[in-house]
Parts: structure tokens; sequence; C-alpha cells
């Protein structure tokens, strides 16, 4: 497989130059990020800065315009390469949590390790049993989503995404639906999941938890990244205006 030929050691996310445009809107101009094994990027910045389309590349929800990702090893911009193949390696958590209605909590979580991996279904129950233990939510393997408050819906989508076993997780604003009193048991698993080595880019509005879990913040602004560093460089002296002036609003 060419794919496998191209895998690479030195980082498990690599992005050069990425543009992304709509139309006549480039909505991501020149974006370079680099995400080392075990690392915790939080990416910052207010709202249409391209945060989510950021991540959207990265896993080829949408087309790349210009430059390079890599992700994994996959060359996510070679036309060749199986986005299937790469998705399975690249865990996403949306701020909605998009569960099926119909099915129950362990059937939701099976539903990708059956249908992609074409793990037979005892194993993936037993999986899912696993990573419901691992979310604090054994007890619900059989209770519709439906049943669920907002915080354990999201830790369901959480499982879910790890019943592919990713090397790699992407959140993208995990806790902005949830009502204020259930935003901890959710960042709760996320900070879990950081601590145990798992590689992940979140974007985030919870700048103090940005700072607990994040190993570099990333700013973006109007499509670009504005400033980088360790949290406490980032919030503690930052040296850009819009940096300040952002922070300035959210702190
Ligand atoms: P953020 O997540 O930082 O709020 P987004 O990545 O969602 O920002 O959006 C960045 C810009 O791209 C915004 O101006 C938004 O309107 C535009 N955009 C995002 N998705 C689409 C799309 N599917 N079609 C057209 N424009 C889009
Ligand atoms: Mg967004």
């Amino acid at each position: 497989m060419s794919t496998v030929s191209e895998k690479t050691t030195t980082s498990k996310i690599q992005v050069k130059d990425l543009r992304k445009s709509f139309g006549s809107n480039e909505v991501l101009q020149g974006i370079n990020l680099d995400v080392a094994e075990g690392e915790v990027v939080c990416v910052i910045g207010p709202s249409g800065s391209g945060k989510s389309t950021l991540l959207r590349c990265l896993n080829k929800l949408e087309e790349i315009t210009a430059g390079k990702v890599v992700v994994d090893g996959f060359d996510v911009t070679d036309p060749k390469v199986d986005i299937n193949e790469v998705r399975r390696h690249v865990g996403m958590v949306f701020q909605h949590f998009n569960l099926f209605p119909h099915m129950s909590v362990a059937e939701n979580i099976m539903l990708a390790p059956v249908e992609l991996k074409k793990m037979n279904r005892t194993e993936a129950r037993a999986k899912a049993e696993e990573l419901l233990t691992r979310v604090g939510l054994s007890d619900k393997a059989n209770a519709r989503p439906a049943s669920l408050s907002g915080g354990q819906k999201q830790r369901v989508a959480i499982a879910r995404a790890l019943a592919m076993s990713p090397g790699i997780m992407l959140f993208d604003e995990a806790t902005s639906a949830l009502d204020p009193e259930m935003v901890g048991e959710v960042l709760q698993v996320i900070k879990e999941l950081a601590d145990s080595g798992m590689t992940m880019v979140l974007v985030t509005h919870e700048m103090g938890f940005a700072r607990e879990v994040g190993d570099r913040v990333v700013f973006m602004d109007g499509g670009v990244v504005c400033e980088e560093g360790k949290p406490e460089e980032l919030f503690g002296n930052p040296q850009q205006e819009r940096t300040r002036d952002f922070l300035s609003k959210v702190l």
C-alpha cells in the first residue's frame, strides 16, 4: 500500500501551508502545525477564525484547497489515500453528539467496529462495555440516547470515537452545547484521555481547561495561526496584540 510507505515517525500530525477556500472566501490562509505523538494541542480563537475548518481538514471532512496534511502517517492530500482508512485512525467528537436515536448506547458504540473493521458482535459488545466503564457509564449499555443527559450523551460520543482505537482524537468544542453543570464530567473524561497519552487536538472555549491539559495552545485569528506556545506563555505573557485582545474578552 502506498500509504504505508509514507508513514512518518517524526510527528503524528503535520500540516504545511494549509489553505482552504469556500468560493472566494479563503478561511485558512496558510496554516502550519505539527503535533507530536502524545501531545495535546488546544486551539483557541474567535468565532469564524477557521478552527472547525482546520479540524475538518485533518480527516478530510473538507476538501483541502492547497498545502499538505499528513495524519498518523497518511497523506490526506494524496488523492489515492483511502479516506475511510484515515478516519479509522482519527476519532472526532463534535459539539452535537450525533448519536443514532433508534439504537441503544452499546449499539451506537459497536456500529463502526462491526461495519468498518469487521469486528464480530461479541467482541464489539465487550469493547463497548469496556469503553462505557472508562467514561463512567457502565450501567447505560442498553439505554437509548434520549434517556441520557447531555453530558452522558457526549461521554457516549467519546466512547464511540474510541471504539475504533484511533491514534488521534479531535474534539470540536465538545462541551459548548452542554449545560454548565455537565461540562466538568466531560472535561474529566477528556483529561483522562490526555493523561493516557492520546494525541489530541482540542478546539475549546474552556480557557482554564486549555491551560490545564494543553501541552501547547494555538491561537487562531482570521485563518492563520496568530500565536502559539506553552499554556503558561500564551496565557501568561501573550506576545501579539490580537492574542491579548482576545484573551481580555474571554478570561
Ligand atoms: P470557527 O470554528 O473558528 O468558528 P469555522 O471554521 O467554522 O470557524 O469557519 C470559518 C469561516 O469559514 C467562517 O467565515 C465560515 O462562515 C466559513 N465556512 C465554514 N464552513 C463553510 C462552508 N461549508 N461553506 C462556506 N463557508 C464556510
Ligand atoms: Mg467552530
